[in-house]
């Protein structure tokens, strides 16, 4: 494992080529993280994050739409069937900005290194 850059050793070398792990917030060698920015330490916990955050930002994106077409619209707009798109592309939304939302959480609330 890559261990991250300390403040006692020189940054300035890494200028251009390191970056801040996306979980815990050390800069690290660009080849210790993965596609997504995150450290070998962060990754089982950041993926658990994402498959828990995104799904719930999707779904509380998507069930009041849901119960609104439900109870409220009752095929007035559309018929009910033809809904199915629109509550997949509001879920698929969701789903995206459960992501970011993960990434913002994890930029406040860091991973601690022990
Ligand atoms: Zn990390």
């Amino acid at each position: 494992m890559i261990q991250p850059v300390r403040a006692d050793r020189p940054a300035d070398s890494l200028h251009f080529q390191g970056s801040e792990c996306g979980g815990c917030g050390e800069i690290y060698p660009n080849p210790a993280l993965d596609e997504r920015g995150w450290c070998d330490a962060c990754r089982p916990i950041m993926r658990r994050r994402f498959r828990l955050g995104r799904h719930l930002v999707a779904a509380l994106i998507t069930l009041p739409f849901a119960i609104w077409i439900l109870t409220l619209d009752r095929g007035a707009t559309l018929a009910p069937p033809v809904w199915a798109l629109p509550l997949a592309a509001a879920y698929y939304l969701g789903f995206r900005i459960g992501g970011e939302v993960v990434k913002g959480y994890s930029r406040w609330r860091r991973i601690p290194k022990w």
